[in-house]
Formats: structure tokens, C-alpha cells, sequence
């Protein structure tokens, strides 16, 4: 039997909340904690795990099928990557471009793959209104900042490319013109900003998302890891420490999280890769006129190996980005270090600020470097969506929409693959050969990139 975990153990415990600027400033109208299960139930559709691809799939299910639904947690509502993430709420959820892209699939999928992009934001743009979640939209678009006159270049190439093949809402900044609406610093060389995109409050849009669920009668229940999943006839049995769920048809919303022995179908599948943020203390209005700043539309730099960045409420700098390939602590700490390491260069102005907050969490690849969504072929009435590649808060909303859309109204097949979804997301993903040598993969994949951006 496969080992239940790929990395160190400090990154699976489920009782404990991380120390996150999230975690610190959630809603705190809404309880992060629901009803343990702790009897024996029955239901139609059981869901393993409470990030937004199991919330969403409840929210649709119960809202627009009125399907009898319950969620499962380990740990609190929103515990994995979708109360922790970079609240980056825009296109992606592949590192294949689009050129690439259009060679392996053709023009018209991979059009179809970038408006379901584009429909996802617009989803939890929908949600967040219809639903009135105070989720603390910032910012508008995604920014690509050039850290050198050359990126300036390569990024007017993809911007042009992608406006012209694909029709995206995208355009180019100059260096003089960022300095006077985002901000300035020595590597700072102009950006592309890309639409539709914003950034929002991780934990906060997951609790609107659990309470709206609810309200329309999914059952959600925290502190309560599956342990174990066998079946009885047809029917699909969870069992936790102190209670089980009987169900018809099970969907797996795990990504990074994916416990690796509960079903052998699901082991080898995903590769998590830890991200790892850090947040600093409130900066003053002479700090931020140090740089010039006055932007809150999340951002990343024109690197390889490139990090994420935001300007949060109470004007505090969150900064994130790959983290390392064991998760242990003293990797943790190594990795903060870097992190502000990197505040450093970028905004030497900043140099002496503190950090108040760290934590980190699995982001989810697959071998065939897009997400997975499909049902097993050899049980169709297991359903699965994961592998975002760290652009989860669009893609998991949608595919659990989408999951939920398909139980609801395309009872009358087998058949494995959502064929009404673009090719990119069909179907269930490779396994990986020689999966426990995933890490090293990673850090091979990391390496090489890191080496490019040396040498460019
Ligand atoms: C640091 C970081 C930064 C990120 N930044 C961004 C960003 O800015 N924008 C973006 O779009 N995406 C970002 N991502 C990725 C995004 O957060 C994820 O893609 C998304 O949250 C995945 O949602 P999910 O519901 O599929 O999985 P998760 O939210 O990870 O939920 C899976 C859940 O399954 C539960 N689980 C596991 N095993 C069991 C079991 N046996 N029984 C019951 N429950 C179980 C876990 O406890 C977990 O809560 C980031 C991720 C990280 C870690």
C-alpha cells in the first residue's frame, strides 16, 4: 500500500489552522467549523474535501438540482490551499502556453480552454455578488511586471499573440507610465496586464462559499478525514473516526491534499508542490511613497521561477513563491528567508520592514500539466477535479460548477470523459512513474527554470 503522504508531516496536520494573515482576518460572522460527522448517514453525492472544488460542486448541486449533498473535511471548512492561497482570482490553471497549446490541440479547444478561463473569474465574480460575500475584491487585472528591458519585450510578443490568435483582453504598460499608476523600482520595466482578474480574500470568499452552500442545503462537516472508502453494492461508504456516510456517487476535491492510499485509482496522480507566502507589517504612507505605490492589482514578475505579489488591505505587502521540495520546517524558515530576501531586491526601499506572517500549502500539478476533471473509467460514479496548477480560486470553483452541472444533468452515460468541457481539462490525468521520486521531479523542473533565468 502507498504511503498517505508525498512530504513531511508538519504539512498534513489538520487540526491546526496555519498562522496566516487570512486565518488572522477571516469573517468572523461566519464559523470556520461545521458539525463533525459522528453518526452513521446517508446521502446521494458524498464530497471529499472542503476547498472551493468541493464547496462549489455542493453550492451547484443543492442550488441548482436540489441533490441531498454533504462535504467531508479534515480539517475546518477551507483548512487546504483555498483558505491559504495568493487570492489571485484570474485566467491560468496550465504552464502550457499558447502557442503550445494551439499546436497539441488546435485553434477552436484552445479558445474554448480560455474562455472557460475567463468564465471562471466571471464565476466567482457572480458568486461573490449574487451571494454577498464580503470577500475584499482588489485590484483590477493580472499584472506581468518586465524586471528587464528584454522581458518588456518578450511579454509585448505573447500580449500581441494572445490578442491577435485568441482575442484575450490584454495590453502592455511602459516603464513611465507604471511609475505613475502602480509603482516604481529598480526592476521595474513596464508590465502586461491581462483581464478579467482580481484579487480577493482566500478564506473569506470559502466561508461565503460553505454558508451559501448551506443556506441552499448541502450538509457540511469539518474534522472529519475519511479514513476509510470501500463499497457495498453500489453504493460508496466514508468512513471517518466516529461516523461514515453511505453515498451513490462520490467526488474526489482534494488537488495538492490527495491522501495516496485511500483509493489506489487516485494514488500517483497529483504532484503537490508547496507555495510559501509571506506578509509584512502595515507600511506607512512615507513607505509607500518611497516606491511610489499605488497599486492593489495582484502582480508577478517576468522570471521563470517568478513570485506572486499583492498590495493587501491595511496596506501590508504579501509576497509569494516556490518553496521546497521536502516541507519541513527548517525548510519553511529557509524559505521566508528568501522571500524577504527577495522584498529586498525588488523594493530595496523596503529593506528593513518586518514579516508577521508565513505559511505555505500544496498547489497542485499533474503529469500532463493541466487539470483533471472526469470520472473513473472504472467506476463512473466517482467524479474528480484537481490539478490547477496553482490558479485554483477560478479553475476549482468551475470545475466544481461544472462536476456539478454534469451529475446533474447528464445521468443518462458512462462515459469518463466530460466531452462538453474544453479537451485541456478532459479526463482522468497519467499517473506518474516511480511516483515517490515526485519531489525530485519537481525540483528538477524548478532547477532547470531557475538555471534559465540565471543565465537570461
Ligand atoms: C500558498 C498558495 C498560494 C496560492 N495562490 C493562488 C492564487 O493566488 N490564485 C489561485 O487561483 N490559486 C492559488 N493557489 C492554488 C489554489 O489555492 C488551489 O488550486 C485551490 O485552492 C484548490 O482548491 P481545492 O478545493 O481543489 O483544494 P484544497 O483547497 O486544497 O482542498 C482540499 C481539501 O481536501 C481535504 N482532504 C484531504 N484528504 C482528506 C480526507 N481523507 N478526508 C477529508 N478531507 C480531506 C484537505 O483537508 C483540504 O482542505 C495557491 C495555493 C497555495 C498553497
Amino acid at each position: 500500500m502507498n504511503s498517505e503522504f508525498l512530504f513531511d508531516k508538519s504539512l498534513y496536520q489538520f487540526e491546526k489552522p496555519q498562522l496566516s494573515w487570512w486565518e488572522a482576518t477571516s469573517d468572523k460572522n461566519i464559523k470556520l467549523d461545521a458539525k463533525s460527522l459522528q453518526s452513521q448517514e446517508k446521502c446521494d453525492i458524498a464530497i471529499i474535501g472542503g476547498g472551493y472544488t468541493g464547496l462549489s460542486s455542493a453550492y451547484h448541486l443543492a442550488k441548482e438540482f436540489n441533490i441531498e449533498v454533504r462535504v467531508l473535511e479534515a480539517g475546518h471548512i477551507g483548512w487546504g490551499a483555498s483558505g491559504r492561497n495568493g487570492g489571485f482570482c484570474c485566467p491560468g490553471g496550465t504552464p502550457i502556453n499558447a502557442e503550445r497549446q494551439i499546436k497539441q490541440f488546435g485553434l477552436d479547444e484552445t479558445k474554448k480552454f480560455y474562455q472557460s478561463q475567463i468564465d471562471a473569474v466571471e464565476l466567482v465574480r457572480e458568486i461573490l455578488e449574487t451571494e454577498n460575500i464580503d470577500a475584499q475584491v482588489q485590484g483590477y487585472g493580472e499584472m506581468t511586471v518586465a524586471e528587464k528591458p528584454s522581458h518588456y519585450k518578450a511579454l509585448q510578443e505573447e500580449c500581441d499573440f494572445n490578442r491577435g490568435q485568441l482575442g484575450i483582453d490584454c495590453q502592455m504598460i511602459s516603464q513611465d507610465e507604471f511609475r505613475e499608476t502602480h509603482y516604481d523600482a529598480p526592476h521595474q520595466h513596464g508590465a502586461f496586464i491581462q483581464n478579467p482578474a482580481f484579487g480577493l480574500h482566500p478564506l473569506r470568499y470559502c466561508q461565503g462559499l460553505a454558508k451559501a452552500a448551506e443556506r441552499h442545503g448541502a450538509i457540511l462537516h469539518s474534522h472529519s478525514r475519511i479514513i476509510n472508502w470501500h463499497k457495498q453494492g453500489a453504493k460508496h461508504v466514508l468512513e471517518t473516526d466516529a461516523g461514515s456516510l453511505t453515498a451513490d456517487k462520490v467526488i474526489v476535491a482534494c488537488n495538492g491534499f490527495m491522501p495516496e492510499n485511500l483509493k489506489p485509482e487516485f494514488a500517483a496522480r497529483a504532484m503537490p508542490l508547496q507555495s510559501q507566502i509571506i506578509v509584512t507589517r502595515p507600511l506607512s504612507d512615507d513607505e509607500l511613497a518611497a516606491h511610489k505605490w499605488k497599486s492593489t492589482t495582484p502582480a508577478i514578475n517576468s522570471r521563470n521561477v517568478y513570485f506572486y505579489y499583492r498590495m493587501l488591505p491595511e496596506n501590508r505587502l504579501m509576497i509569494g513563491g516556490r518553496a521546497d521540495f521536502k516541507g519541513s520546517v527548517e525548510g519553511a524558515i529557509k524559505t521566508r528567508n528568501k522571500l524577504h530576501h527577495s522584498i529586498k531586491r525588488l523594493w530595496p526601499e523596503w529593506r528593513y520592514i518586518d514579516i508577521e506572517y508565513d505559511w505555505r500549502g500544496f498547489v497542485c500539478f499533474t503529469s500532463k500539466l493541466r487539470p483533471s476533471i472526469g470520472r473513473l473509467p472504472d467506476d463512473p460514479s466517482i467524479y474528480f477535479g484537481f490539478g490547477y496548477h496553482g490558479n485554483g480560486v477560478n479553475n476549482a470553483t468551475w470545475a466544481g460548477r461544472e462536476i456539478a452541472r454534469w451529475i446533474g444533468t447528464r445521468n443518462d452515460t458512462n462515459n469518463p470523459l466530460p466531452t462538453h468541457l474544453p479537451k485541456l481539462v478532459q479526463g482522468i490525468t497519467p499517473k506518474f512513474p516511480l511516483p515517490a521520486l515526485r519531489p525530485l521531479y519537481a525540483k528538477l523542473g524548478v532547477g532547470w527554470h531557475q538555471f534559465k533565468d540565471m543565465i537570461d
